[in-house]
């Protein structure tokens, strides 16, 4: 182990590439880009030779590189003392300290005392090992990763229904031929920008955009209709569709009898949904209901969409089974130019949800409490199946468990900030700082790093190899153009360096992401998320493959469900599906609903996008957006600072004016900390089925700040 003090970097002396084609290291788009010129003026360049982006990026693919040799950048391991400050330590002392902790907590609290937190940026083999490392080296059930608060709600809907979980069933380039598109709590023209060339096509060739979102987001602006509902009612807006369509005959009778099961159930609830009821509930129009279901009803090909909006609820999981009723209803699933999709958000959203790093899954898809997947796993890891752990807790329950009895005592973070992205921070902030023992692995000091005992300087995207898995089910290659800077470890050097320092060592020697992923491959093999077939050559030379890809001679599956879907039966499921309100309602004393989204020039909890001057130029603080005239009605004018207030906490923000958002409605995006940080606000109440936090609607109060 090296010994080294903290020094001034001579970037210089780091080989510098002539050109290396990756990818961006945000969204679930995962943006081709090409890397030219030296490390200190990195230029970034859209690369056209990548089909899904097409030489299209949006200004955070274009500023990416300015987080590379970023003066905050973390260039060593930093740990405290005491309660003292956080200072540079060599590696040897930070390990050392970590392996001491953990072998102590689990000596007095047992092995489930010590906890796992990844995320769904960490490339594919990253989220394999760090689910390895938890189940072997350390043998706690207690892993689980920031993608619940993302993608939890779609992935168990989409198993229900479909029997498998990736994102779109489809590529991107399909969009442009359908005919009408539904598309659910997502603002893809910030969110996602290059995508929108596939939206913007399929509306030259004729085809309509509904947009369902209780503002009038610039993607419901390019929208043919925008219904703004009220937040948490969306169960209620599936049901009114699918009410209109079933009453005017638009539904393909044959599909549903011979590719799904369960529908008579589901025809009786959406009898009852008629279009009075459903305006009650939602606050949308017959007139544009009747629109919206003719559109969908009378295209030949159409696509239902869902994101964070309808998912990220208490009622998550029904809500998105509802708008799948929907595409099923109408015979769309697995047919050309058609079907249900969900928008993935985080970078690697669907490949850190395939392999492992979830609390009740194993890699490949694999459920933890299935035994034939256990004996699998167990014969790739060379252990006996018993040594795997169960199924441990979820994301937030895992971090409410902190500091308390038979909770976690000790925690392992790598890839997330979560006293910004969790829900109800200033209680997940108290929990932490109850915590023996917290490390953080990151390559900045995040709101979260800055509590830790420890924290691990590690290696950013253009530093490292790997593969990342996007939207469309595509698995990429993330190439290395640079060395990290000489005290920065990769992930995978820090796990396999711990792994040893617990004593399995055998289990962890890998010398790079290439022997991860071949790993990985043989545990996926025969899994739902099959990568068997998948090689960092075959990546190379096909943009991308597509999984499942059972075996090398295989060309991956762009196209899902075309003959059968992976089912018992080999049809869908249909799901009856009851409007439920949200955990919270509004009353006399929050009379509002709070809601929370990205905005264009942040990413997710800004650890690196608010590192960056062109994205703080665009989008430096996190504003409120407020109707008009309620704005009014609380004296409050545009511009000023606010307080919003709900049952968890307050928080400060400056009003902006957004005549396009519902009068009874506040949003504000989630990418800053401190008082700043809206989930101070956020309702934890979990989905039942996907634990997922209700990040999406509670209620709220607003008041022209005071000073103190
Ligand atoms: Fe593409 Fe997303 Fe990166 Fe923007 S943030 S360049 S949309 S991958």
């Amino acid at each position: 182990m090296e010994n080294e003090d903290s020094q001034e970097i001579n970037y210089s002396s780091i080989p510098q590439p002539t050109e290396t084609a990756t990818h961006c290291p945000y969204c679930a788009l995962q943006c081709g880009m090409l890397l030219t010129g030296l490390r200190n003026s990195v230029a970034v360049l859209g690369n056209g030779s990548f089909p899904v982006n097409k030489g299209a990026l949006c200004i955070k693919g274009w500023t990416s590189a300015a987080t590379l040799n970023h003066p905050e950048r973390l260039l060593a391991p930093l740990a405290r003392h005491g309660e003292g400050q956080l200072e540079t330590v060599t590696w040897d002392e930070a390990m050392d300290r970590i392996a001491r902790a953990f072998t102590e907590t689990k000596a007095r609290f047992g092995a489930d005392a010590v906890g796992v937190f990844g995320g769904g940026s960490l490339t594919n083999e990253k989220a394999y090992l760090l689910g390895k490392f938890a189940r072997v080296a350390l043998r706690t059930a207690n892993v689980d990763y920031n993608g619940r608060y993302c993608m939890s709600s779609a992935a168990a809907a989409a198993n229900k229904a479909f029997g498998i979980d990736r994102g779109l069933p489809f590529p991107l380039e399909d969009i442009s031929h359908a005919e009408a598109i539904l598309l659910v709590g997502s603002n893809l023209a910030e969110t996602m920008p290059p995508i929108m060339q596939y939206l913007q096509a399929q509306r030259a060739n004729g085809g309509h955009l509904i947009v369902v979102d209780p503002r009038r987001s610039l993607t419901a602006q390019a929208a043919s209709v925008h219904m703004g509902l009220t937040p948490g009612s969306d169960a209620a807006l599936a049901n009114g569709l699918l009410h209109i369509l079933v009453r005017d005959r638009l539904i393909d009778e044959g599909y549903i009898r011979e590719r799904t099961v369960g529908f008579e159930r589901v025809r009786g609830v959406a009898a009852t949904y008629w279009p009075e009821r459903v305006e009650r509930l939602t606050g949308i129009s017959e007139s544009q209901l009747l629109s919206a279901a003719r559109m969908l009803g009378t295209a030949k090909t159409a696509m239902v969409f869902t994101a964070r909006g309808p998912e990220q609820q208490s009622q998550g999981v029904n809500n998105t089974l509802a708008y799948i009723n929907i595409a099923l209803a109408l015979g769309l699933v697995g047919k050309p130019y058609c079907g249900y999709g969900c928008i993935t958000g985080q970078g690697n959203g669907q490949g850190g949800r395939e392999h492992g790093q979830k609390a009740d899954q194993l890699p490949g898809y694999r459920r933890i409490d299935d035994p034939s997947a256990r004996q699998h796993i167990a014969q790739v890891w060379g252990i006996s199946p018993e040594e795997i752990p169960g199924s441990g807790k979820s994301a937030y329950e895992m971090l409410d468990s902190c500091g308390r009895d038979g909770g976690v005592r000790a925690l392992l973070v790598m890839g997330s900030n979560v006293v910004v992205s969790s829900p109800n921070v200033l209680h997940v902030e108290e929990r932490l700082k109850t915590l023996d023992f917290l490390v953080v692995a990151d390559f900045f000091p995040s709101e979260t790093a800055l509590l830790a005992d420890v924290v691990l300087p590690t290696a950013q995207w253009a530093e490292e190899e790997g593969t990342m898995t996007n939207l469309e089910g595509r698995v990429i290659l993330r190439r290395r153009a640079f060395d990290p800077p000489p005290k920065v470890r990769t992930d995978i050097q820090v796990l396999c360096d711990l792994a040893a320092r617990l004593g399995k060592g055998q289990h962890f020697e890998f010398d790079s992401a290439r022997e991860v992923f071949e790993e990985l491959r043989r545990a996926s093999a025969g899994g739902i998320a099959d990568y068997s077939g998948i090689t960092y050559e075959k990546i190379e030379a096909h943009n991308g493959v597509f999984w499942p890809c059972p075996s090398e001679e295989h060309t991956g599956s762009p196209r899902l469900f075309t003959d059968v879907f992976p089912t018992p039966s080999g049809r869908a499921q249909f799901h009856p599906i009851r409007h439920e309100p949200p955990a919270e309602e509004i009353d006399a004393e929050y009379p509002l609903f709070l809601t929370t989204g990205r905005v264009l020039a942040q990413y997710q909890s800004g650890v690196q996008t608010r590192r960056v001057a062109e994205l703080v130029n665009l989008s430096k603080e996190a504003v409120a957006e407020i109707h008009p005239t309620t704005a009014r009605h609380n004296s409050i004018s545009d511009g000023d600072q606010v307080t919003l207030s709900t049952r968890r906490g307050a928080a400060v923000f400056t009003a902006r004016f957004t005549p396009g958002i519902r009068q009874d409605t506040i949003f504000v995006p989630f990418h800053w900390g401190g008082v700043q940080a809206v989930n101070r606000l956020t309702n934890p109440a979990l989905d039942p089925t996907s634990r997922m936090p209700e990040f999406k609607v509670c209620a709220v109060r607003i008041e022209r700040h005071q000073e103190d």
